[in-house]
């Protein structure tokens, strides 16, 4: 029988790099639904879309095809996996990730993706919407500062341009309308357990939700 494994959280909350361990360790497949949103932006942006011409964006939405494939990321077949990171990005994911066509297509995908394999994946709305069933829901957070602080280094590593400050507004406005929004909103399931990363290692977290797992 197929695993399914939910990880909801804020921005920076260190889901994908969690996640990406535990999947290793289970030997299953990691879902990341967030590169998933960052890409239809990528190509709507490209496209110069007005996010507000819903009918355009629906018609670019149902054309698209977004693929994980060992850890990278596709938009019709190219991979995009390091400019769906970028600022520009990131400032206008949750904008897109707001319309109604772009969560119905993505959301679909994600639950064919869940029929195949056993899973793990990571989003915003994975325990409360996508996989409702899911064996396993982890709500993960962090402080502000501290997601902020490891989001900092990630880019820095990665070679990307970004002030603490701008990742700080990044995240807060990220947070604001992902909370917010009408259709599926940020929320931990009532059926999720909370785990604190705050001032914790990669590795306590990662045996943290093993134990959880295993219970
Ligand atoms: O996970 P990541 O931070 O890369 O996600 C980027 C954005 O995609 C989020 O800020 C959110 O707006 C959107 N998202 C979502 N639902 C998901 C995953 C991501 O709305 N399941």
């Amino acid at each position: 029988n197929k695993i399914a494994i939910a990880i909801d959280g804020p921005a920076g909350a260190g889901k994908s790099t969690i996640s990406k361990l535990i999947a290793e360790k289970m030997g299953i497949e990691y879902i990341d639904t967030g590169a998933m949103y960052r890409a239809i932006t990528l190509k709507l942006l490209n496209r110069g879309v007005d996010i507000k011409d819903i009918q355009s964006v629906k018609d670019i939405v149902d054309e698209t095809k977004v693929e994980l494939i060992n850890g990278r990321v596709y938009l019709d077949g190219v991979d995009v996996s390091e400019e769906i990171r970028m600022p520009y990005v990131s400032s206008k994911v949750s904008d897109v990730a707001a319309i109604s066509c772009v969560r119905e297509r993505l959301v679909y995908l994600q639950r064919e993706m869940a029929k195949k394999s056993s899973v793990i994946m990571d989003g915003r709305d994975i325990g409360t919407n996508v996989l409702k069933d899911a064996q396993v829901k982890i709500f993960l957070t962090a402080s502000v500062e501290e997601r902020a602080k490891r989001r900092f280094v990630e880019m820095k590593n990665k070679g990307i341009d970004i002030s603490f400050e701008e990742i700080c507004n990044d995240i807060r406005n990220r947070d604001t309308i992902d909370s917010n929004r009408e259709i599926n909103p940020l929320r931990k399931a009532e059926d999720a357990i909370l785990v604190d990363t705050t001032g914790k290692t990669i590795q306590e977290v990662v045996d943290e939700i093993i134990s959880i797992i295993r219970e």
